[in-house]
């Protein structure tokens, strides 16, 4: 990486230099970034990227930081948050009967209550899902009720030559915990949704109340996690086998499988990422030693561990 790399990048917003991830994840682990962006506006982001583009620095772009485990070394290269502190991120709005837009830096929890104010309906699968937009659509992420796709009408991203794009979206799309457009976008900078219009307010935001509440009756909410950890196989429940294989409570440093709900992790308090990674890598041997399948993770690795 050139020396003045630094100087360069302030011409896109805020610059953070060996900026700790343990302050964004949800973990609350993870080494440091070598560079971290906020970027000054959507415009300046789509500078950045055919800048680091051009110059062959490697990048990372995050959000709410709610699904990652980051290396205890670091992420080398720039990392660049999209979030409701940058403008055009953080808008949402209206479009029509049946649409509203948001921003990829608004939090879900503030999507969910615009929706709920402006009397739609169709977005309870996302009660209770921390993060951003953005890294909700990038996750396709969801629970029985529905999956980001199944309400996505439209995407708008900046391609990798910093390039603004919009792709329709069709429930093909939408994956196990992916959108089949990861692959052509460096930065979701928002989407119109297609939800339908409710005549009860009250039932809408009820309907929200109840699952908030049962989501704390389930899930571990007083540590540091990233959710459930492993996608589901087919026809079985991950918690489930972690459980039969006895491991509930069991712990590697300070990353423990929650007693609670056997597919989260928690950190206990001093946990470092390759915890988290050995306490991983130790399921998915007992579950395969046990019930000879392969548990896939949800949660995503990046960056340098040890
Ligand atoms: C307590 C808890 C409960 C959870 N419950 C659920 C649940 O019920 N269902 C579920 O699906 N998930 C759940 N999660 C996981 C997580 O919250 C979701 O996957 C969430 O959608 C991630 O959003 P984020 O903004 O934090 O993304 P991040 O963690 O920041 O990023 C996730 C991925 O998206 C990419 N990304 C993020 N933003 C952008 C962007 N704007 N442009 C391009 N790429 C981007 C990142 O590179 C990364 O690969 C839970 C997590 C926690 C901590």
């Amino acid at each position: 990486m050139k020396t003045d790399i630094f100087d360069n990048l302030k011409s896109y917003g805020k610059v953070l230099k060996d900026e700790p991830m343990s302050n964004y994840t949800s973990f609350k682990t993870g080494g440091c970034a070598d560079y971290l962006v906020y970027p000054a506006s959507m415009d300046k982001c789509a500078e950045l990227i055919e800048y680091l583009n051009k110059s062959e620095c490697g990048y990372t772009v995050l959000g709410g930081c709610t699904n990652l485990v980051v290396g205890d070394m670091g992420i080398r290269g720039v990392v660049i948050i999209i979030s409701d502190l940058t403008e055009g991120f953080n808008e949402i709005k209206v479009v029509d009967e049946n649409t509203i837009y948001a921003g990829a830096g608004v939090k879900k929890s503030e999507f969910i209550n615009f929706t709920a104010e402006n009397c739609f309906d169709g977005m309870h699968f996302m009660v209770g899902i921390p993060g951003c937009i953005g890294g909700g659509i990038i996750m396709n992420a969801g629970t029985y009720m529905g999956t980001f796709s199944s309400v996505l009408k439209k995407v708008y991203f900046i391609n990798n030559r910093g390039q603004s794009k919009s792709k329709e979206i069709d429930s093909t799309m939408g994956q196990y915990r992916h959108l089949d457009l990861e692959a052509e976008c460096a930065v979701v900078t928002g989407a119109d949704f297609s939800l339908p219009k409710s005549d009860n307010k009250d039932l809408v935001i009820q309907k929200i109340n109840d699952i908030i509440e049962d989501r704390k009756q389930k899930h571990p909410w007083d540590y540091p996690s990233a959710g459930s950890v492993f996608k589901n196989p087919e026809n079985e429940a991950s918690w489930k086998l972690v459980n039969d294989c006895g491991l509930k409570g069991y712990s590697i440093g300070g990353a423990q499988v929650s007693e609670k709900h056997t597919n989260f992790i928690i950190n206990k308090g001093e946990a470092n990422s390759a915890e988290i990674r050995a306490l991983v890598s130790y399921i998915q041997s007992q579950v395969k030693i046990k019930y000879g399948i392969e548990l896939h993770t949800e949660i995503r690795m990046i960056g340098e561990f040890h």
